[in-house]
């Protein structure tokens, strides 16, 4: 069984508070993009997880999501039979795409379909929700708005017809990091999530694109100033607006053309800034995963 794990984009991005347990409450806009890794998962006769990916530097055992979600339902289940699950990815890694917690989703995904468990949606999305916050966010996909952890979700009427110019530099930024360094006090400008829905309610690209904002982008765009370099080059080459994904370093920018987002991602690639440009469009719910 071939399966799409697909990567995220937060439009918008608040950190409201942090939580007794250390957690922190969040409020976001998520959309999934036709950006994907891919997985191939089969049963095997013998028992176990064997899992193998394309890059080196990924974990191949039981520290990978994917392991740990496929482990998950078939101890529950006690499956006896094995699973062979090779993992290629394209989705940057620790980006702020939610890579991971995509690979993850798929395979509960697929370990549902495979061995035939009957779960539905719900009851994947709790399961997922042990093994991270965004988990359940990528069994559900399209357009949603999370809150708590991330964990609640709601679901929004799809973005309108527009292209995505996803920039990744080389620099690494790693999520506890980025909300250990994140000064609550300090923030000054807060997304407008709330107007944000409405024009997804109206179907306004440009008022959703206005109100692109993620907290994280002026402490992080500060320590590496290559994110900024990347959201001027897609602005300056007809983005409607860019912004950092997560908790970074992934730049987005929004085109209303596909031949726009095309000549900017030339330009970013010749730039030399950018390890991974990609042009992907918004991914709507309604298409399986494989
Ligand atoms: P998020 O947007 O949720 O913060 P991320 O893009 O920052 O996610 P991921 O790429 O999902 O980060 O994961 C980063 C870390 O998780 C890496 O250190 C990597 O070793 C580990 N990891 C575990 N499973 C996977 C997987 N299937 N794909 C990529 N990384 C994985």
């Amino acid at each position: 069984m071939r399966l799409r794990a697909m990567a995220k984009i937060n439009l918008a991005l608040d950190v409201l508070g942090k939580r007794p347990d250390g957690y922190h409450d969040v409020r976001m806009i998520m959309q999934t993009i036709s950006m994907y890794d891919a997985l191939d998962i089969q049963i095997k006769k013998e028992p176990g997880i064997e899992l193998s990916t394309n890059l080196p530097y990924v974990p191949a055992d039981s520290r990978n999501l994917a392991y740990k979600a496929a482990d998950l339902l078939m101890q529950e289940f006690d499956i006896k039979e094995g699973l062979q699950i090779h993992l290629e990815k394209f989705i940057p890694v620790s980006a702020g795409m939610a890579g991971g917690s995509s690979d993850a989703a798929a395979v509960l995904v697929g370990v549902n379909n495979l061995f035939r468990l009957g779960l539905s949606k719900q009851e994947l999305m709790k399961r997922g929700s042990t093994l991270g916050a965004d988990i359940p966010y990528c069994v559900m996909r399209g357009t949603a708005l999370a809150e708590g952890i991330g964990e609640k979700l709601t679901p929004l009427p799809s973005v309108p017809e527009c292209f995505v110019l996803v920039g990744k530099p080389s620099v690494s930024v790693s999520t506890k990091a980025a909300y250990e360094s994140l000064r609550l006090d300090a923030i000054d400008r807060r997304p407008d999530i709330d107007g944000m829905i409405e024009s997804l309610k109206t179907g306004d690209l440009s008022g959703i694109t206005s109100r692109m904002q993620n907290v994280f982008q002026p402490g992080i765009s500060e320590a590496h100033p290559v994110i900024g370099d990347i959201i001027k080059l897609m602005e300056d080459n007809g983005a409607m607006k860019a912004i950092m994904s997560g908790s970074g370093p992934s730049v987005f920018g929004i085109y209303e053309k596909r031949k726009d987002a095309s000549n900017a991602a030339e330009k970013l690639r010749s730039s030399g800034m950018a390890r991974t440009v990609y042009v992907a469009r918004m991914f709507r719910v309604g298409k399986p995963f494989a």
